[in-house]
């Protein structure tokens, strides 16, 4: 028999029913046991529907309240000391590890490798220990069960736990704790064998990262201690190849192997030659990243291939956890019907695994409806006039090198920039939105339902902006900007005004906790019909002598935060979109904006998983930065921002984007990162985040003067911007007000201060 089995299910549910609890029983609007209950609903109906779907082993252990790095923490009893928290965790304590409480600042969130998941960081001490902790697994293994569900429990492995922790003492290498580790990962899965588990589904995605040889070489010894006494072990690897191991996993005693065949297609052959005859190999060959339908055709020729040498020891699973996609394609009404038919959300992607198994068992008459819609659906999609833009084909394949540099050198162009701008030195700025107040939310909304005329939006969004100007002004702030009320979302607002793209109306994926976010889909060719932000600017502009930053999102970012086509090079989609925004710095250029600002917030995030392959990438990226960028006169000043304050392995390629200026975030390292700027030389005008936006908190005169002296240690005081870490949108405008006073009067501090 051919198996199809799935490594994951999104937990949030359609309608996502998962945040509304979790964040009704945080305001105390629900009890603990309505929150329990809806909890219980959600995972009874996602196994329903796997079941119903055809899938013969279902995950349990997929579901988490928070995040499933947590529940790993919860269930290794190794919640960090300093929260006090003894014995099983209470689900309040299980939330305040994730969110904080008044003594203790939440666990650290970061993304699950190169997806927008976010994960809660473990935290490792030389005093950690490990002991049997949550009962929850159990629980929900037994819950399922009771349904007459076959439950494949789903597991982080240890060496994944450690790698993705961090050593909280000095001198501590998480690695000795795996003895420790071992011991408690042992007790589980005891228990689950005792629970009558056949097949546990164990997680290392990190055997896909370039990982350092004493963490390949764990591998054989960790496996060799858990498989003893323990259920049958199906270790899961996905988001890359893990080629590179193939000889030791194929030696483990695991009892199967998951391999990810759709973001590393290679890897197939390189496994199936010479498999030991005992063990499973599962090929996941859905994508369980994007939200394409299958080529059903191709897959299956691909599995019968490898069916040839595997038999019945070949299983069929999505790429991946289902985790980063929708659920439900069917509750999509509205969407384009031939856009629609081109894709599938996490229950399609079962359907087809399914499907996928029934025609290796059976033979491809079995599933010839199947692949005919399959193949309608992959030919209108080839053929269709909703991708192709012949027009933007040519621009992409005629860029030549002039159109992705700047005319001048960068010496040249910020002379000429000041000769035009007269800025004092310091000069200071933000990086875009003011608060999103609930009336602009508001006022938003009613536009997008009908409920205000044109004119009506409009005239409100001049009074945010004569607002954000006026507050400004009074400030003293130097370089203006419009506030960004007019934008839901930094990428959602471009994509609603590109051709090219669409969007959902339920295709929530879980980006953290309860905070879910739906990507714009990019289905075809894109274009700017018309200028997006043009008008604003200019009314913005118009109502101040100060110059006013005109603010847009870069082709990087774009394409990051999108569910993007896989019938063409992210990078030529990446090109097309520096196309549209190269058009629309021109139209503000014109519109007498002389300083714009293109975020690039995705940059290092769009990273893939292996080194080997970072360079290309940067290349694309920059580039695409680059044709966005470059066809303004020397006197239009570039900015770039970025949230983020790791650069020290991508400045090459910040310094190769070119940008006159660009704003980071640096003051929750204490400047630390600037080193990195100095010891590289980074040449051109740089503002290191003075103002943490994440916190309520309004910074001092004192504090901000403090990192600004900092900075002015490495960077030379002329290259020196003084603006915020990031954007203000979810702040409150008095603390904003406040804070931005104490930072223009340090630049006023430092400007009377001799060199
Ligand atoms: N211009 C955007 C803002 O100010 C930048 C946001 C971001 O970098 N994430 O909100
Ligand atoms: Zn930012």
């Amino acid at each position: 028999m051919t198996i199809a089995h799935n490594l994951g299910f999104p937990r949030i549910g359609a309608q996502r029913e998962l945040k509304q609890a979790v964040e009704a029983y945080w305001k105390g609007n629900i009890s603990e046991a309505e929150l329990l209950s809806a909890g219980k609903n959600l995972r009874a109906r996602h196994w329903q529907l796997q079941r119903d779907a055809g899938i013969a082993l279902i995950p349990v252990g997929d579901f988490a309240w928070y995040d499933q790095m947590l529940n790993m923490t919860a269930l290794l009893g190794a919640t960090p000391a300093r929260f006090g928290f003894n014995g099983a965790l209470s689900l309040a304590q299980y939330f305040q590890l994730a969110r904080g409480n008044a003594r203790q600042h939440a666990m650290e969130m970061t993304k699950w490798f190169d997806t927008n998941y976010h994960y809660l960081v473990p935290e490792f001490l030389n005093t950690t220990e490990f002991t049997l902790g949550s009962e929850w697994l159990f629980d929900e293994v037994a819950e399922a069960q009771e349904t007459g569900i076959n439950a494949k429990p789903v597991l982080i492995g240890p060496l994944t736990y450690l790698y993705l922790g961090k050593e909280k003492n000095a001198g501590l290498r998480r690695l000795n704790l795996l003895p420790d580790l071992l011991v408690v990962y042992r007790q589980i899965l005891a228990r689950l064998k005792a629970q009558g588990v056949e097949w546990l589904q164990i997680d290392e995605p990190i055997l896909a990262l370039d990982l350092p040889q004493e963490w390949v070489e764990a591998v054989q010894p960790v496996y060799a201690a858990l498989c003893d006494g323990a259920p049958k072990i199906l270790l899961a690897t996905y988001f890359d190849s893990v080629a590179n191991h193939a000889d030791m996993l194929k030696s483990l005693p695991v009892a199967g192997l998951h391999i990810d065949i759709v973001r590393a297609p290679q890897q197939a052959d390189v496994f199936a030659r010479n498999y030991p005859a005992d063990k499973i190999l599962s090929a996941g060959i859905v994508d369980g990243r994007n939200i394409w339908r299958n080529n059903l055709a191709a897959s299956l020729q691909v599995l019968n291939g490898l069916r040839e040498t595997l038999g019945d020891q070949l299983w069929i699973a999505p790429s991946c956890s289902l985790l980063h996609v929708p659920v439900d394609l069917e509750q999509e009404i509205k969407l384009d019907k031939t856009i629609k038919s081109w894709m599938a959300f996490a229950t399609q992607k079962l359907g087809e695994v399914v499907t996928l198994a029934v025609g290796l068992q059976h033979g491809k008459e079995s599933i010839a409806p199947q692949l005919a819609k399959s193949h309608t659906a992959g030919q209108s999609r080839v053929y269709s006039p909703l991708i192709f833009n012949r027009e933007v084909r040519q621009r992409v394949s005629s860029l030549k090198s002039p159109d992705d540099r700047r005319a001048s050198p960068f010496a040249k162009r910020i002379a000429a920039q000041q000769e035009k701008l007269k800025l004092p030195s310091f000069p200071t700025t933000t990086i875009g939105s003011f608060p999103q107040t609930a009336e602009i939310r508001q006022t938003r909304a009613a536009y997008k339902q009908g409920k205000l005329s044109d004119a009506d939006y409009q005239a409100a969004m001049q009074a945010e902006i004569r607002h954000a100007v006026q507050v400004q002004e009074s400030l003293g702030l130097d370089v203006l900007v419009h506030g960004e009320a007019e934008r839901n979302d930094m990428v959602e607002y471009f994509g609603e005004q590109l051709q090219g793209f669409c969007f959902t109306e339920f295709g929530w994926v879980q980006s953290y906790g309860s905070r879910c976010v739906k990507p714009p889909v990019i289905y075809g060719d894109v274009s700017r019909p018309k200028p997006m932000t043009a008008e604003w600017s200019r009314y913005a502009q118009s109502l101040t002598g100060k110059p006013m930053k005109g603010m847009l999102t870069g082709p990087i970012t774009i394409l990051q935060w999108s569910f993007v086509r896989n019938d063409i090079a992210r990078a030529d989609t990446a090109l097309q979109i520096a196309l549209a925004i190269r058009d629309e710095v021109q139209d503000l250029e014109r519109a007498g904006i002389t300083i714009i600002q293109i975020d690039e917030a995705a940059l290092r995030e769009g990273l893939p998983i292996k080194r080997a392959d970072w360079s290309y990438y940067l290349e694309w990226s920059v580039r695409a930065f680059r044709v966005a960028t470059s066809g303004v006169a020397d006197t239009t000043q570039i900015h770039t921002h970025m949230c983020y304050s790791e650069f020290n392995d991508i400045l090459p390629a910040i310094a190769a984007m070119d940008a006159d200026v660009i704003t980071i975030e640096t003051s929750r390292s204490d400047m630390e990162l600037l080193d990195a700027f100095r010891a590289f030389k980074y040449p051109n005008d740089i503002g290191p985040g003075v103002y943490d936006i994440h916190s309520p908190r309004v910074p001092s005169k004192e504090e901000m003067l403090r990192l600004m002296r900092k900075a002015s240690a490495v960077i030379p005081r002329e290259r020196l911007w003084i603006n915020p870490d990031c954007g203000l949108k979810t702040r409150g405008w008095a603390e904003v007000e406040a804070a931005l006073k104490n930072m223009v009067s340090v630049a006023h501090e430092l400007r009377s201060a001799r060199a």
